[in-house]
């Protein structure tokens, strides 16, 4: 059976990339009816913060990604955050000592440093130089009497190449001799992130490791790890970095990073779903738009690709356009209605009329937006009088039909409710042109410009019942003022 995880370090919020890793992982075992892991990887005590497992947790929430055992959820083969899991590290380190597999360095901070210098000056490969291999338990009393406090040393093998089988990388060489005897615990006794990660994997029965290639240079030191410990070697797939559109390192330079600030933005959670599959990955087809569950149909590692992801803001722009135009007016009009408080365009409570006004709204300009931030400057125009400095604005106010045609819609209004729905605007905005014997452009274009300042925006059976009559009227006078 598939199982696969998604093993985040709480050092910060959830990120694209992490985003990505976690989706892949969890469409794989949703493809192959497998099982999802959620592991935290806290090892790094100073980074680490549950802030940060909260923030990564609320966001895989958020994308609508769940998973069969993990952290919050629990399961068989828990607990599932490393610092509780220490026990269990110590015992197989324990055991690697005891074969010789692995043996106290006592080497100090400034003790390495000058042997890497002198590789440098030497111009040999910076590694590990292996000086405390060979101590006797006498040498490591002494050790330990001047105070000293070992870390634990992996023994790798001296002539030895490491194959890594990638399933998307294909075979991926690694010559021992390039891999220093690397640090399995540290000397406050946590395992570092290639030994806790090893014995993880193991215990948690996983059969496909699935990570950002950055790792890939990890992979042959758990290997070997694996090796040692007399465990099966899970399989590998290194999915590609993901670059910013001038092909650089993805960074805060390229716009937000983690999930929060695009779910801040107002970012629909399929819509970024469905742009992180398709960074790295491709359906074989044109379609662009796929839902979570057509992903988790179509997701297989042999279409996941080699070469690095482009992340292009535009195109995740025009897929949650795309999501806002295809979703339900009264949850759109639920994402807009707290912007529409930020922007003090609505108050803290709204009751009914203020939320059919905040549904009029969504109505008038979903069409107009790309994330639910620019709900704030498209509504402007519903409750900021216009100015009409623009020149052709000017023009077109200036046509001789305009004050006939201003008189006539005032006179209508008048003669109705200060509310009016959409269905009254409608109607008498369509009737309006016949009435004065004229063209419609003639109209309604002087009608827009009086009461938006501009030329084009919101359709005017929208404008007219947000606005109500009187400030229509207002606006209309203003205009010619
Ligand atoms: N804790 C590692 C990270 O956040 C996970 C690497 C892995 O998946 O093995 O990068």
């Amino acid at each position: 059976e598939v199982k696969v995880r998604f093993a985040p370090s709480p050092t910060g919020p959830l990120h694209i990339g992490g985003a990505r890793s976690a989706l892949f992982n969890w469409l794989f075992a949703r493809r192959y009816g497998g099982k999802f892991v959620v592991r935290i990887e806290d090892t790094d005590l100073e980074r680490s913060s549950r802030e940060s497992e909260e923030n990564i947790v609320s966001s895989l929430r958020w994308l609508g990604l769940d998973w069969d055992e993990g952290i919050d959820v629990g399961g068989p083969g828990g607990p599932y955050r490393q610092t509780e899991r220490l026990d269990l590290y110590k015992r197989y380190a324990e055991q690697l000592l005891a074969n010789g597999m692995a043996y106290r360095c006592y080497c100090s901070e400034d003790e390495l440093a000058a042997q890497r210098e002198s590789q440098l000056a030497a111009g040999d490969m910076v590694r590990y130089t292996g000086k405390c291999r060979d101590l006797t338990p006498e040498d490591c009393a002494r050790l330990e009497g001047e105070g000293r406090k070992p870390v634990i040393r992996f023994r790798v093998p001296a002539d030895k190449l490491i194959t890594v089988r990638d399933k998307v990388r294909g075979d991926v060489n690694f010559d021992c001799a390039g891999i220093g005897d690397f640090i399995i615990v540290k000397s406050d006794g946590i395992p570092t992130y290639n030994f806790a990660v090893v014995v993880d994997d193991h215990f948690m029965g996983i059969t496909h490791v699935m990570r950002a290639e950055e790792h890939l240079s990890n992979t042959p030191l758990q290997v070997l790890l694996y090796e040692a410990l007399g465990w099966p070697v899970p399989a590998f797939a290194h999915v590609s970095l993901i670059l910013g559109k001038d092909r650089s390192k993805m960074s805060k330079r390229h716009g937000a990073t983690s999930i929060e600030q695009y779910r801040e933005l107002g970012y629909l959670p399929e819509a970024l779903v469905n742009f992180l599959a398709l960074l790295g990955w491709s359906p074989g087809t044109e379609d662009e738009v796929l839902t979570l569950e057509q992903l988790q149909e179509q997701f297989s590692l042999e279409r996941v690709s080699k070469s690095p992801a482009v992340f292009d803001l535009e195109k995740l722009n025009w897929l949650n356009g795309y999501y806002i135009r295809h979703s339900s007016l009264e949850r759109i009009t639920e994402l807009a209605v707290p912007f529409l408080q930020k922007a003090g365009y609505l108050p803290e409570n709204p009751d009914k009329t203020m939320w059919e006004k905040a549904r009029l709204i969504a109505a008038a300009i979903r069409e107009r937006i790309e994330y639910m931030d620019q709900v704030t400057e498209q509504a402007r125009v519903f409750f900021v009088d216009p100015g009409y400095e623009d020149p052709q604005a000017r023009d077109i106010l200036a046509q001789e039909q305009v004050p006939e045609v201003f008189r006539a819609l005032q006179d209508k209004l008048a003669a109705l409710p200060a509310v009016l729905d959409e269905e009254t605007a409608r109607g008498l905005l369509k009737k309006l042109p016949k009435e004065l014997g004229l063209g419609g452009k003639k109209v309604y274009q002087p009608l827009r410009v009086a009461l938006t300042g501009k030329t084009s925006g919101p359709e005017l059976h929208h404008l007219l019942p947000v606005l109500g009559s009187q400030r229509v009227i207002t606006r209309l006078q203003n205009a010619l003022a």
